[in-house]
């Protein structure tokens, strides 16, 4: 075939493939007709001449782009020259490349099988590399295991200690897990409620801020019980539960006891002035109603309780102030009849032993004094005597100056007669004008004296009425008791001796 022939063909293929007869398509249509042809033209090969002396690589990558005329390859090559310096990427990417490796070598080294695979697998991939295209696959894998991760089931340890995702190790060293515990969570969070009720105290009712925290920390980890910090914290925690109650306790008590010492005070005062009873009940009462309480429950109750006692306390006093009104009023009466009682019975006493005129002991009185007197000297020979005494020539001061004038006399001597008596001595009027001493421990001698001294006193004494001096004498008889065998004999002897002091003229004691 010619190379007219070849011509004409090339042309009827342009038009057939509906092709402008430009330059490019012209060479590319004439190739494929001399081609066809079987005949070898040299502009034809100009391009696969060029391209088989490069890489593998760069090679394909010409074919990627179709590359056929040798003016598109020199335009390739400046294009590729412009773009970049390809010792300098080269060298980097292998660096970089290197660099992945190290990367993902250490992450299969990881303690995850999924990743530790995918970082396998992707080192292997990347030795295969030789487009863009497998590496967009490599990194997807990686965009997948990211998105699709799921580390929930670090949860599964929380049971046994604090889960930090971020610190695997970490997490791990601060588990507590051993055979007998691992299956028993159950039984933690059991006795986990149970540790924390023990810590709240029993009397005080606010929890201090160690054992709540105490408290959160063993309701979150309940097997943290298991650990020795752990126990010996909650030691610290029960002694700290115990010492809170008895701090409250203490602080109760003070508070009672003030409450307690305030009433008993006011209860003692009630008790001394039971008139105003139901008023000091009601004071008792406000006081408590005004009693300044804490916050604490408990001491509000017994403040509660106090507060009830005193109420009923008013209510009963109440009632029992009304009756005790009564009683008194009624008791206070009967001692008012009692002591007029007393009072008329002390004068009525006074009445029979006093004589009425010269307050004197009179005639029973003496007969008293005599009969006792007697009884000592029967019993202890204890000595006496007495002296009968008789005013002399009475009468005659009766009849001469009127009866008053004779009371006033016998008034007169009943004083001299006791101011000169010893303490020991009874004086008293044994009727009418006459008079009776009875001297203890005194005998006849002794009486004289006595008898004498009243005998002269009176001699010389005067008894002013009626703006009158009277004066009077008296006569006496003594007997000293030891020397009669009787009572009988001694008085009757002493009314002889006074006898026979008048018969000898009166003024004059006989013994
Ligand atoms: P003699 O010296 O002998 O004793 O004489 P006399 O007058 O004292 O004795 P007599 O027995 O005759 O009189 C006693 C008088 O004493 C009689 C009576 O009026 C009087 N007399 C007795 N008791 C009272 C009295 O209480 N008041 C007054 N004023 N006189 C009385
Ligand atoms: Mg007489
Ligand atoms: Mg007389």
């Amino acid at each position: 075939m010619t190379i007219n022939q070849i011509i004409k063909r090339t042309l009827e293929r342009l038009k057939r493939e509906n092709k402008q007869i430009t330059p490019e398509f012209y060479r590319e249509a004439f190739c494929k007709e001399a081609k066809a042809a079987g005949i070898i033209v040299e502009d034809c090969n100009q391009v696969q001449k060029h391209t088989s002396k490069l890489d593998k690589s760069l090679q394909d990558e010409l074919k990627q782009y179709r590359v056929k005329s040798l003016n598109e390859l020199i335009t390739y090559f400046v294009a590729k020259l412009n773009r970049t310096n390809p010792a300098e990427s080269n060298s980097q990417n292998t660096a970089l490349n290197t660099l992945l490796k190290r990367i993902l070598q250490t992450i299969a080294s990881m303690h995850n099988a999924e990743l530790s695979a995918l970082s396998t697998k992707s080192i292997k991939d990347l030795d295969l590399v030789t487009n863009a295209n497998q590496i967009e696959k490599i990194k997807d894998n990686w965009v997948v295991f990211l998105t699709s991760y799921d580390d929930s089931f670090l949860d599964i340890l929380k049971p046994y200690g604090k889960v930090n995702k971020h610190d695997i190790k970490n997490t791990l060293e601060n588990l507590k897990m051993d055979s007998k515990t691992a299956g028993n969570v159950g039984d933690y969070q059991n006795l986990a409620l149970l540790f924390v009720s023990s810590f709240v105290p029993s009397i005080a009712s606010s929890v201090n801020e160690e054992l709540a925290e105490l408290s959160q920390e063993i309701r979150e980890n309940p097997q943290s019980l298991n650990t020795q910090a752990m126990m010996s914290s909650i030691k610290e925690a029960i002694k700290l539960r115990i010492s809170i109650d008895k701090a409250h306790i203490k602080k109760m008590l003070s508070a009672l006891d003030s409450v307690l010492e305030k009433l008993s005070i006011q209860i003692l005062a009630l008790i001394d002035r039971t008139d105003h009873s139901g008023k000091e009940i009601s004071n008792i009462k406000k006081n408590l109603e005004n009693l300044e309480i804490g916050e604490n429950d408990d001491f509000k109750s017994a403040h509660k309780k106090l507060y009830t006692i005193a109420s009923s306390l008013e209510e009963e006093t109440k009632l029992l102030g009304f009756e005790l009104k009564e009683h008194n009023k009624e008791v206070s009466e009967m001692e008012n009849k009692i002591k007029a009682l007393e009072k008329e019975l002390t004068i009525a006493k006074k009445a029979s032993r006093e004589d009425a005129l010269t307050k004197l002991y009179n005639k029973r009185a003496l007969d008293e004094f005599l009969e006792i007197r007697e009884g000592e000297f029967k019993r202890y020979k204890k000595p006496y005597s007495v002296v009968f005494f008789d005013i002399d020539l009475f009468k005659i001061v009766n009849d001469t100056y009127g009866h008053d004038a004779g009371d006033i006399v016998l008034k007169g001597f009943a004083q001299v007669f006791k101011k000169l008596a010893r303490n020991v001595d009874i004086v008293g009027r044994y009727g009418g004008e006459e008079f009776l001493a009875i001297l203890s421990e005194t005998d006849h001698k002794g009486a004289q004296v006595f008898a004498e001294k009243v005998r002269a006193k009176l001699e010389i004494s005067r008894f002013i009425h009626e703006g009158r001096k009277l004066k009077v004498t008296i006569s006496g008889g003594i007997a000293y008791r030891e020397e009669f065998p009787s009572i009988k004999q001694m008085m009757k002897s002493a009314d002889d001796k006074l006898y026979q002091a008048k018969e000898n003229g009166r003024n004059q004691i006989v013994q």
